[in-house]
C-alpha cells in the first residue's frame, strides 16, 4: 500500500509516501511539496520508522496491581479513569504532547481546562543544508499545533504542579523517544495517581496506575501543524493493534464519562470542526481542504 503522509521526526513536517504491507512499513520516500520540503527528506526521517519495529507494545487497557498490571476491558478502564479524576476534585493536571495530533491535544485541553502543561522538549541538532533544506532542532512534529490549540500552557509546569497541589496526572505519552529527568521522576512517584495514554512501555507507563492503549506513529490519523504554521494531514498506514483505540476517541470517552452532556464525536471531522469553533485560526479547516499538501494558517483564507 502506498499512502501520502507526513514525516513525524521533526517539526519541518516533510511530505512523504509511506509504503507498507499488512502491519509492516517497508519504506518512506520524499513526496514533492514546494511549500515544505521541495523534493527532499533526510535520513532521520527516511529510516526513523525502524525504531518502532522491536518495541514492546501496549494493546490492552491495564491497571496497576503491585509491581505488575492487570488487564481491564475498556468500559472498566474508562470508568476507573473518570473516577480517579472526579475524586481528585480539580486536582488532576493534563500533559499534552507535541508527538500527538491537534485533535488529541485539543480534547485533553477541553477536559483539563487551564491545568495543562508539557514535559521538557525533545531536541537534536538543527541542520540547514546549502540548498536551504532544514532539519529542525525540535524533534517533535506538532509543537506549534499544541501551542495553537491548548490555550495558555504553563511555562514551568513542574513548579506549577507543586503550587497548585496537583495530586493526579493524565499524560499523553510522547512515546519511545521520551526520557524522564529526576525532577519528573520525583513528581510522578509522588502523585496519588498517574494515567498514561501510550502505545508502548516507556518510563512513563512504568510509573502509571492506569495505562490506556492508544495508537503508534503510522497508525494514527489526524492533523499536525509544522513549525511554519502549515496544517497537514497525518494519514494512517498500519492497522490498529489488539484492543487499542484512536487517542482522540479515548479522550472523548473519558470526557463523556466525566461530563454526561459533553459531545459524542462520530469522527475526526467533528473534532476538527469544534476545534475551529474555539480557535479562529483553525476555523474552516477540513481534512478535504488540507488534502495532500496542507494549508498555511498564516493569514489564511480557507
Ligand atoms: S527534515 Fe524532519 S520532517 Fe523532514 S524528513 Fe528529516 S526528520 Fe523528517
Amino acid at each position: 500500500k502506498e499512502q501520502p503522509s507526513v514525516c513525524q521526526d521533526c517539526s519541518v513536517g516533510c511530505n512523504v509516501d509511506v509504503f507498507s504491507q499488512r502491519d509492516q512499513i517497508l519504506r518512506l520516500t520524499a513526496r514533492e511539496n514546494l511549500d515544505v520540503n521541495g523534493y527532499f527528506m533526510c535520513d532521520i526521517g527516511r529510516y526513523g520508522f525502524h525504531r518502532y519495529e522491536e518495541i514492546e507494545r501496549v494493546t490492552q487497557p491495564m491497571v496497576r496491581n503491585g509491581e505488575s498490571f492487570d488487564i481491564l476491558n475498556w468500559d472498566k478502564a474508562i470508568e476507573k479513569t473518570a473516577d480517579l479524576i472526579k475524586k481528585s476534585n480539580d486536582k488532576t493536571a493534563g500533559i499534552v504532547s507535541p508527538f500527538h495530533t491537534n485533535e488529541s491535544n485539543y480534547l485533553m485541553g477541553l477536559m483539563m481546562k487551564d491545568t495543562l502543561g508539557l514535559l521538557p522538549r525533545i531536541t537534536g541538532d538543527e541542520i540547514t543544508y546549502p540548498s536551504g533544506f532544514r532539519i529542525s532542532a525540535d524533534r517533535s512534529p506538532n509543537l506549534r499545533g499544541v501551542h495553537d490549540i491548548s490555550g495558555k500552557l504553563a511555562e514551568d509546569f513542574s513548579s506549577k504542579i507543586k503550587t497548585k497541589e496537583i495530586c493526579g496526572l493524565y499524560i499523553l505519552d510522547d512515546g519511545i523517544d521520551r526520557e524522564l529527568d529526576d525532577i519528573w521522576k520525583d513528581i510522578l512517584e509522588n502523585m496519588d495517581f498517574v494515567i498514561v495514554q501510550s502505545y508502548t512501555i516507556t518510563e512513563l507507563t512504568k510509573l502509571a496506575h492506569i495505562v490506556l492503549p492508544g495508537l503508534a506513529p503510522y497508525e494514527r490519523e489526524g492533523t499536525i501543524t509544522n513549525d511554519q504554521g502549515r496544517i497537514q494531514w497525518l494519514r494512517p498506514s498500519l492497522p490498529i493493534k489488539g484492543n487499542s483505540k484512536p487517542d482522540w476517541e479515548i479522550l472523548m470517552l473519558v470526557r463523556n464519562a466525566l461530563y454526561k452532556e459533553s459531545e459524542q464525536f462520530v469522527d475526526l471531522g467533528e473534532v476538527i470542526k469544534k476545534m475551529g469553533d474555539q480557535f479562529p485560526k483553525y476555523a474552516g479547516v477540513t481534512l478535504f481542504k488540507i488534502g495532500t499538501h496542507g494549508i498555511s494558517l498564516n493569514g489564511k483564507n480557507i
